[in-house]
């Protein structure tokens, strides 16, 4: 592999700069609307301890569905794989993060795949713990322990907007409880789901998670976390899911596994040794980072990472 260096990073940012002004950022969810749509940054972490970052990826943002993942291998920490993948199924979609449609018109009602909406608040409701504090705190403590930082926190503004906008979400929850396809009552797993989109990262902090995967969970002190087995079913996953209803372009034009959320976030993780982290809140019509996927398209062709 072709080294990494800060300064051909710089270079990647001011060529996918322009693609900010064509993106949007997410206007649904009214504390995302303060976002700079002009911010963009990158951070690369590799196993061997090498740090490469450029442009503003010093910036705080919410996870949103990057989270999707990780709280994916919480649930099958706590019931096993597949007593988890009787709730959710792992085929695309091809439609909308947040659709309703193929929850009712699939054979069995289940949600498609744990990294759209319904299927996520599934995933989410497995979580365990007494009290919804309790799962909330297992979850953001599991996401601390997987980006090596303490300082991860919720944001408790876009948690609150969350709330106030969150009806499409609360559809599907309702929908799903009707079905038994929720492990906790709707009320409950959605005050998690929109919790958990609420904590707030790095670039820094995506790049670490995207090792973690990479390595095949396993923390950089060698703690192994979750299965190898566990880690490669949630690569595969956001390879063929991880960027909604442009999974299939992104895999055909970038071509690693990667998970994308609305508030900027593309979290990358690439066997054996890397992990990248993007932050561009401005976002294509599928809820992707416009200008991120143009830096991933980049750094991937030049140093030759595509795992297809
Ligand atoms: N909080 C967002 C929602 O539920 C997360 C979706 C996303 O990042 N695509 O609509």
């Amino acid at each position: 592999m072709r080294p990494f260096t800060d300064t051909e990073l710089k270079e990647y940012i001011k060529n996918a700069k322009k693609y900010c002004a064509k993106g949007k950022v997410a206007t649904y969810i009214p504390a995302l609307a303060r976002k700079n749509k002009k911010d963009l940054g990158v951070f690369v972490m590799l196993e061997s301890g090498e740090e490469y970052a450029a442009g503003d990826y010093k910036e705080k943002f919410s996870m949103q569905s990057v989270s999707k993942p990780f709280v994916l291998l919480l649930a099958m920490q706590d019931w096993g794989i597949e007593k988890v993948l009787e709730k959710v199924g792992l085929e695309s979609t091809g439609d909308g993060f947040n659709s309703v449609v193929r929850l009712e018109t699939a054979d069995t009602h289940k949600p498609f795949n744990p990294m759209i909406n319904a299927g996520a608040i599934a995933v989410t409701s497995m979580v365990k713990g007494k009290t919804v504090d309790e799962r909330f705190e297992r979850l953001l403590n599991f996401i601390r322990l997987i980006a090596e930082s303490e300082d991860i926190h919720l944001n408790q503004e876009i948690y609150e907007s969350e709330l106030a906008t969150g009806n499409r979400n609360r559809s599907l929850a309702y929908f799903m409880e009707g079905e038994g396809f929720l492990a906790t009552p709707s009320q409950e797993a959605l005050e998690v789901y929109f919790k958990q989109c609420s904590i707030e990262v790095t670039a820094k902090n995506l790049a670490q998670m995207g090792l973690f995967l990479a390595r095949g969970g396993v923390l950089s002190d060698g703690t192994r976390v979750v299965s190898e087995e566990e880690a490669r079913l949630v690569r595969s996953i956001i390879a063929s899911c991880g960027l909604y209803d442009e999974s299939g372009e992104f895999a055909a034009k970038v071509g690693i596994p990667a998970k994308s959320g609305v508030g900027g976030g593309i979290m990358c993780a690439i066997k054996p040794d890397m992990g990248i982290g993007i932050y561009g809140p401005a976002l294509n019509a599928k809820g992707n980072s416009l200008a991120g996927i143009e830096v991933l398209k980049q750094l991937v062709k030049d140093h030759d990472l595509c795992i297809y």
